[in-house]
């Protein structure tokens, strides 16, 4: 089942090594077809995973196909897809600067043009809880709300896009801002963008998430 999507969701991991944004087997990501949902394999590292590795669950998280255990962030990514009928694809990383600014557990403010047209927004910070529980996925899909993407305290980050192309870029986009942002806090005092200029570019971001 599914061949192409297992190809192109490892080939998006492997993409995620090369970016130094996960090491080994860490990290997630996924693509939703329809009721199924193709889904990284837990403890396998991507370097060496063969595509029919991956494992494809139903939206309850049962195994439809697969022999080895789905990621324990599982219940993180159904419940995005239960919240979010626009996600069609789920990049979760562990990336340096998204995670720096989790662990501060400060949003990412609207200071970079691109961000909010991309991802909706300030983007805030999901209240911690340990990774692979329920309550991280309600929190996860409680921060994301009106937004693609969302930092983890004390974690990482996840975005999502209407291909799991577009969720890497989106995970590229904001760990590149993050970045941005904090090399500006360290400089001086970062300038937001007018309001008037965000509330433009969250419509644009309303506008193209359903396309
Ligand atoms: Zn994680």
């Amino acid at each position: 089942m599914y061949e192409e999507e297992k190809k192109r969701l490892l080939d998006t991991c492997i993409e995620m090594i090369n970016l130094e944004m996960v090491i080994g087997s860490s990290g997630n990501a996924s693509i939703r077809i329809g009721e199924h949902v193709v889904l990284t394999p837990s403890s396998v590292h991507y370097v060496t995973m063969a595509p029919d590795e991956m494992m494809v669950v139903d939206l309850e998280g049962e195994t439809i196909e697969g022999e080895r255990n789905p990621s324990v962030e599982k219940h993180m990514h159904l419940g995005v897809y239960k919240a979010r009928e626009e996600a069609k694809a789920i990049v979760h990383s562990h990336s340096i600067f998204a995670s720096a600014l989790a662990v501060l557990r400060r949003p990412l403010p609207t200071v970079i043009d691109e961000v909010v047209p991309k991802l909706g927004g300030e983007i805030r910070v999901a209240e911690y809880a340990m990774s692979g529980t329920k309550d991280l996925a309600n929190h996860v899909v409680e921060a994301l709300d009106m937004r693609s993407g969302v930092l983890l305290a004390n974690h990482g980050s996840l975005c999502f896009g209407k291909s799991i192309e577009e969720a890497l870029l989106n995970s590229i986009l904001l760990e590149r801002s993050c970045k941005i942002y904090l090399m500006a806090l360290q400089a001086g005092t970062p300038i937001e963008l007018p309001e008037e200029v965000v509330e433009d570019e969250a419509d644009i971001w309303d506008m193209m998430r359903s396309y």
